[in-house]
């Protein structure tokens, strides 16, 4: 899905170190710690950390979906294929009570082909992809006039110039004023392509909503909002490509292009389903961590980063348990998620078919940004587990610096925990080079470093078991009011609504008008 992160990460990355070995500094550093995490706790977490580090088994996991099963987008046979190799891989882990749960894709989507060519002022291809659930034109293309949209002045440019788009393309491009919000400039281009769409428009170029394409001649495809589909095709331009026709626009040369889009809409809705499989609490098995990743993925290449990592290491952290032989006091239950790309379906259904369930949930910890080091943990607002959290981070230090905040990821799974209440705790990560392997035809296993992923993995297995096996319950869920409230606080309640994922009607509003 779409990532606050990706634009503003800072790079730091450690080659892995397994925690056993005592290093000279790592000795001092031990000793100010030590204190932090009492010695029997860090004795079992010594013991899922050896197996992690010293039989990883996520870059195998890795290595087997994006060669051997490749592209799986929600509601298609690839994604049945890699649900099946989920539930197989669950159980040769041993774990509990492996099972899917099914839920309904709106409407199922299947890429076809793209093309396009500038046919004035001058002849050449162009490097173009289709983004996700969006229509075709007529067979065999279409020729048109280009216009420029600026995506920074949606609301003027439609009402000033949607009456003159019939049969034109569109050119959606950013100049001028930022919107403050850009998640909310994201949405709003949502009501440029309903324009666009009733106005007669051919197709739109530019499917990041304007935003140039990171890297070389790489397109970037993906959703246009949370369950939504456009019947008019858009499409994401090489980064080279839309400056020159952006170039051209801003000189008013006449330019005509002809594109070629052709993809498939499902008549009915589709089926998907989340992956689950469970190591069973001792003491308090009611209680339940959530440890996952999205199964699904985009289709321009393997989808190894996103979310090729988030899934393996996820399987990687329950072997390392399995492993250890260490049985955790509360439940650790293991989701793939399917529908994430398309708006958190599959979270949002879990949390649905688990209504019953949620009070006794203690969080969700989520992998979803790619194939940089973790460099975090990220609490989903819960700013109240800030103290607990911040010595189990220290005792990470041979894993390399673990910050801790209450920051709330949007653009994941996390998402439908925090809406619960629950931390939706987010693995940070380096996303330096994620920027270019998102969504695109670079998404590919060779852009993933071994050592990184197990490193992850171990990272992911340590805080799950942290989590599960504490003498006292990590967390329980605040009050709607409460979760409202920082919701508000944090300012995220505008985007919310506008996405349609509000469900605390008028919860948390500052009874002194709104907060600073
Ligand atoms: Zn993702």
């Amino acid at each position: 899905m779409f990532r606050k992160s990706v634009a503003t990460a800072v790079a730091i990355v450690f080659t892995c170190a397994p925690v056993l070995p005592a290093l000279p500094q790592a000795a001092a550093r031990k000793q100010s710690t030590a204190s932090a995490l009492d010695s029997a706790t860090l004795q079992s977490l010594a013991a899922v950390a050896g197996q992690a580090m010293m039989q990883p088994t996520a870059y195998t996991y890795l290595e087997q979906l994006s060669d051997d099963i490749g592209a799986r987008v929600t509601g298609s046979p690839e994604g049945q294929r890699a649900i099946d190799w989920g539930v197989a891989t669950m159980k040769s882990i041993g774990l509990d009570n492996v099972h899917t749960e099914s839920y309904q894709v709106f409407r199922g989507w299947t890429r076809g082909t793209a093309s396009a060519e500038l046919v004035a002022p001058i002849h050449r291809s162009l490097m173009v992809d289709a983004m996700g659930w969006v229509g075709s034109t007529p067979a065999g293309g279409v020729e048109g006039a280009l216009v420029g949209v600026n995506t920074f002045d949606i609301d003027n440019e439609i009402k000033n110039n949607a009456a003159s788009w019939r049969g034109k393309i569109l050119l959606a491009y950013q100049q001028g004023q930022p919107p403050t919000n850009r998640m909310m400039g994201f949405l709003k281009f949502g009501d440029l392509l309903k324009a666009a769409q009733t106005n007669g428009a051919v197709a739109v170029i530019g499917g990041q909503g304007g935003r140039p394409s990171a890297g070389m001649h790489l397109t970037h495809t993906g959703a246009l909002g949370f369950n939504v589909s456009y019947e008019i095709p858009v499409v994401s331009m090489s980064a080279e490509d839309q400056a020159q026709l952006q170039r051209y626009v801003e000189r008013g040369v006449p330019v005509r292009i002809k594109i070629n889009v052709q993809n498939k809409f499902s008549d009915e809705p589709v089926q998907s389903a989340n992956v689950i499989g469970e190591i069973r609490g001792t003491e308090h098995p009611e209680q339940v961590i959530v440890v996952g990743g999205h199964l699904d993925s985009w289709d321009l290449a393997s989808g190894a980063t996103d979310n090729g990592c988030g899934t393996s290491t996820t399987l990687g952290a329950a072997s390392a348990i399995m492993k250890s032989g260490l049985k955790p006091k509360r439940t650790i239950r293991f989701v793939l998620f399917t529908g994430e790309e398309e708006g958190l379906l599959g979270s949002l259904a879990y949390v649905k078919q688990h209504k019953d369930e949620m009070p006794n949930h203690l969080g969700a910890i989520i992998l979803d940004a790619g194939q940089g080091a973790v460099t975090g943990l990220q609490l989903g607002g819960r700013d109240d587990l800030i103290p607990a959290t911040e010595p189990f981070a220290k005792s990470l230090q041979a894993f390399g610096k673990m910050s801790v905040d209450d920051e709330v990821e949007f653009g994941t799974d996390t998402l439908s925990f925090t809406l619960q209440g629950l931390p939706g705790i987010n693995l940070n990560q380096d996303t330096t080079d994620y920027k270019y392997t998102h969504h695109s035809a670079v998404d590919t296993l060779d852009h993933v470093s071994a050592d990184v992923l197990d490193r992850n993995a171990a990272i992911m297995a340590l805080t799950a078991f942290w989590i599960a096996n504490r003498a006292d319950r990590f967390a329980a869920p605040w009050s709607p009011e409460k979760t409202a409230r920082m919701l508000v606080d944090k300012h995220d309640d505008e985007l919310l609504k506008a996405l349609g994922l509000w469900p605390f009607g008028d919860l948390g509003a500052n009874p002194n008008g709104p907060a600073d």
